[in-house]
This record gives C-alpha cells, structure tokens and sequence, in this order.
C-alpha cells in the first residue's frame, strides 16, 4: 500500500509535467524505433520524475526480496499527446508481485480537458487486486452489444481482420493502453482487442491490475496471462485480449489464423 500511494502521487506530479510541456509549445519528438514509435519531452521528463522519486522512497524498487517490480510507461499514448488528442494520454504505473500485476494507478492528465473551464482537469484512477479500483465510476457496456475498441495509430491487415472476424456492432479506435482499459471499465466498449506485436508489459500492467481487481480479464491473443517478473521480454509480442465481462465470448471468437500470425 505504500508503495501505491507513492505510485498515486507520483502519477499527479507527473500530469502536471505532461501539461506543461504542452503548455511551453516544444514537445522535443524523436522517433525511436521506426514509424509511429514517438517519444517527447514529456515522456523523457516523466519516466526521470517518476523513476528518481520511486527509486528515492524504495531504494530496491525494482526488486524487494527479489519479487516486486515497478513497471512504468512515462507517457502512454504519445502518438496522440503530439496529435492533440489530448484525453487519450495517460502515466501507467503497474505494481508487479512474484510476476503478477498487483496493483496500478492510471493517471489520465488531460481527463475533462474539453469540459470547460470551471471543471477539475484529470483524474488518477488507481486498483489493487483484492481491494477493488478507485478514481471513477465502473458501468457496464450496453448488454447485447459488442463494442471493441482497438488501435488508432497502430492498426495492420491482421489487427482489421481480427476486429472483422468478431463481427462488432461498432469500433471504437483511440490511443493509449491505459485509455483503452478505461474504455471497458467506464462502459464504453466491450472488449479491447489488439491482434499485433508492438505493447509492452509497462502498457498492460497498471491496466491488467485495475482491470483485474474489477473482474474483468486481460491476456494475449490466445489466452496466455502476462507475466511481470523482472526478466520476462518486454514486448506482448501475441498481442492484447481484455474485458470486462463476457471474456469468453471474444476468445473463442479469435480465428485460428490470427493466432497463427502472432507468436507469444
Ligand atoms: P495504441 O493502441 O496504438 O495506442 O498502442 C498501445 C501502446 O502500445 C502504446 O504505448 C504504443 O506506443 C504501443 N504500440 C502498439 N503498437 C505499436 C507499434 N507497432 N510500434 C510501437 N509501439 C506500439
Ligand atoms: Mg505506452
Ligand atoms: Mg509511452
């Protein structure tokens, strides 16, 4: 709990960086590993802030009794931070335990930005498995209805095909893991479905723990939890599955040449 609180605070310092490098008009973007993998100054001076603070207040962050890891996405949905979109960017912090996600805290920095000006800018929604998930209201999605909600700035043939197969009432496509996970908890979309290497465990592992202490589910595209632990690969290379209700519904769905083309 100690280390959730200083997740929670840390994540609101770390909004108040996200909107003030946006505030000074220079986002600083260097591409990383290719086309549509960007980086900012935000995210630079969020994964620092939070890394020094974490690393101040538990000098073994990274390892307790060789067991808890502290995975930490500066700046989810960068794509969209430089595009404008400003609500789809979110600070994951995700609190892993003998190499299952604990515990999270989304910080979404820009959460009512278009509500005016007297309305309170941002939110930090925070879970911890057992205890439940704070910071919003948890709704439904309409029953009967199959919302998926996927990538904007990440999409392939193999990502449409699999949306196609589920043959989804709607799809809805924003940016960000975290913004994707608040989208099923709020009600929005039924399931997040992303058939394509290209997340990481520190986009899954805030979300997989606030969705988790809700009851809903998150896994590869076949089925396989994630795992957490310190030397596990950093990509979800067989991509993303989540809901919140009817996880069954949608894994049965996946057609066996999607999962063919996405290898754990
Ligand atoms: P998206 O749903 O496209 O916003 O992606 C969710 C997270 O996964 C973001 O942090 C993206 O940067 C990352 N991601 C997904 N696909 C890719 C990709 N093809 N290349 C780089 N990062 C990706
Ligand atoms: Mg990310
Ligand atoms: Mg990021």
């Amino acid at each position: 709990m100690r280390v959730v609180a200083s997740a929670y605070s840390v994540a609101e310092k770390a909004a108040t960086i996200v909107r003030n490098v946006m505030a000074a008009g220079d986002l600083g973007i260097v591409e990383k590993t290719g086309a549509n993998d960007l980086q900012t100054k935000a995210d630079r001076l969020v994964q620092m802030s939070i890394c020094a603070s974490l690393a101040r207040k538990f000098p073994k962050v990274t390892i307790i009794g060789e067991e808890l890891v502290i995975w930490v996405d500066p700046l989810d949905g960068t794509k969209e931070y430089t595009e404008g979109l400003l609500d789809h960017v979110t600070v994951l912090i995700g609190i892993a335990y003998g190499g299952k996600a604990i515990a999270g805290v989304i910080n979404q920095p820009y959460y009512n930005y278009e509500a005016g000006a007297g309305a309170v800018l941002g939110r930090t929604i925070w879970g911890v498995l057992g205890i439940g998930a704070f910071g919003f209201q948890l709704t439904e999605a309409p029953a009967g209805k199959h919302i998926i909600v996927t990538t904007r700035s990440h999409s392939s043939t193999l990502v449409n095909d699999c949306i196609s197969a589920l043959n989804p009432d709607s799809v809805i496509r924003v940016g960000g893991a975290g913004n994707k996970i608040i989208q099923l908890i709020e009600g929005k979309a039924s399931a997040y479905v992303f058939a394509s290497p290209g997340c990481k465990k520190w986009d899954t592992c805030a979300p997989e723990a606030i969705l988790h202490a809700v009851g809903g589910k998150i896994t590869d595209i076949h089925g396989n939890s994630f795992q957490y632990n310190k030397e596990v690969k950093h990509m979800n290379s067989a991509g993303v599955l989540a809901t919140l209700r009817n996880y069954d519904y949608y894994a049965s769905r996946i057609p066996n040449t999607v999962k063919q083309s996405l290898v754990p």
